[in-house]
């Protein structure tokens, strides 16, 4: 086993840092901010993470989250797997806040370590004079190297709140308060710098490592009065796996329902509510295009799993041989998401 040298014993943090906002500020008047923040340099005057502890700090990339991919995510997980073998007790990545929601859950399908990995970020760059990276970057440290912690897989600390990946949504551009856990609220909090959780940690569903990574999983959102044109060409673009992001509990206008059809006879369709909060149905609403009428030309209602992250578990399935399972795995994640 690799072993970090670790004189004085303390108990080691390893922190990565991939960019976001946490690690942005204006370089020059009007330039608006970017990400230039190292990692070491996210420590400076957060003196609580110098007490006690060692410290392992590495920059993996600086980039908005737009730009961060699956790709580079499996090297955050080697990378984050490594430390593990290195001897940390917990693991903190920081993150822009725009797609921690995704990253959070594709991380979460593939970590398989009982050691935390916590993923953080912050609203306002570290310029601005209500800066939340260091409160959170504080939160998330203390939360990766609580002991209750552990066996909980990936966990998301913003705010002083701990979402699961699998709940939590950005549901805000902008606001502090931006990530929150629709229907099923935070899995805990901080209370005065102590960790309270707040539900039980429970069985967790951990996915191979994809063996590929080239496969296509589109996502077509259902809006008024959409035309057909994407929906037409999704077979011949050669994606391997459809999402659509559908009205209310599942439905879609009746111009598309034949296409759905046609889709699923050659890969997977997959209908996930757009609405941000509550699932899909299954035996509610039985006009064209209802969830019933859909489940019946062959699509799969993800429950509770939002577009986005349906998105990813078909992608990863895909990437390990096991998309033909997908229905039990949204039946796990999508409908049992309540004990999850
Ligand atoms: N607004 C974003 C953030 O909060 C930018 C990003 O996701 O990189 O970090």
């Amino acid at each position: 086993m690799a072993q970090r040298l670790n004189h004085n014993s303390l108990p080691i943090l390893s922190i990565g840092a991939l960019g976001g906002t946490v690690s942005m500020r204006t370089t020059q008047p009007g330039s608006g901010a970017q990400p230039v923040i190292t990692g070491e340099a996210l420590l400076d005057g957060i003196s609580q993470l110098h007490e006690g502890l060692d410290v392992h700090i590495e920059t993996l990339c600086l980039v908005p989250s737009a730009s961060l991919d699956f790709n580079l995510l499996l090297e955050v997980l080697i990378w984050a797997q490594e430390q593990v073998k290195l001897g940390a007790l917990g693991i903190v990545i920081t993150q822009g806040t725009d797609t921690l929601e995704e990253t959070a859950f594709f991380l979460d399908l593939l970590w398989d370590a009982d050691v935390p990995l916590v993923l953080t970020g912050a609203m306002h760059p570290s310029d601005h004079p209500g800066a939340d990276g260091p409160a959170n970057l504080l939160d998330a440290s203390r939360v990766a190297l609580d002991t209750q912690s552990r066996k909980r897989g990936v966990l998301v600390v913003m705010n002083g709140q701990i979402h699961q990946p699998l709940h939590v949504r950005k549901c805000s551009s902008i606001t502090l308060d931006a990530f929150n856990s629709p229907f099923f609220g935070p899995a805990g909090l901080m209370l005065e710098n102590r960790v309270l959780y707040l539900r039980k940690a429970c069985a967790r569903t951990v996915l191979p490592m994809p063996r590929s990574i080239h496969h296509k999983v589109a996502l077509l959102p259902a809006t008024l009065s959409a035309d057909t044109v994407l929906l037409e060409h999704v077979l011949a673009l050669g994606y391997d796996a459809l999402v659509v992001s559908a009205f209310g509990a599942g439905h879609v206008s009746v111009e598309w329902v034949d296409l759905i059809e046609q889709v699923t006879t050659e890969i997977p369709v997959l209908v996930a509510s757009r609405t941000g909060s509550g699932p899909t149905a299954e035996a509610s609403y039985g006009f064209i295009g209802s969830e019933m009428d859909l489940i019946d030309r062959g699509a799969l209602m993800c429950g509770f799993l939002c577009p986005y992250k349906a998105r990813i578990l078909i992608w990863l399935l895909i990437g390990c041989g096991h998309a033909r399972d997908i229905a039990k795995y949204v039946q796990r994640l999508g409908f049992k998401a309540a004990e999850a």
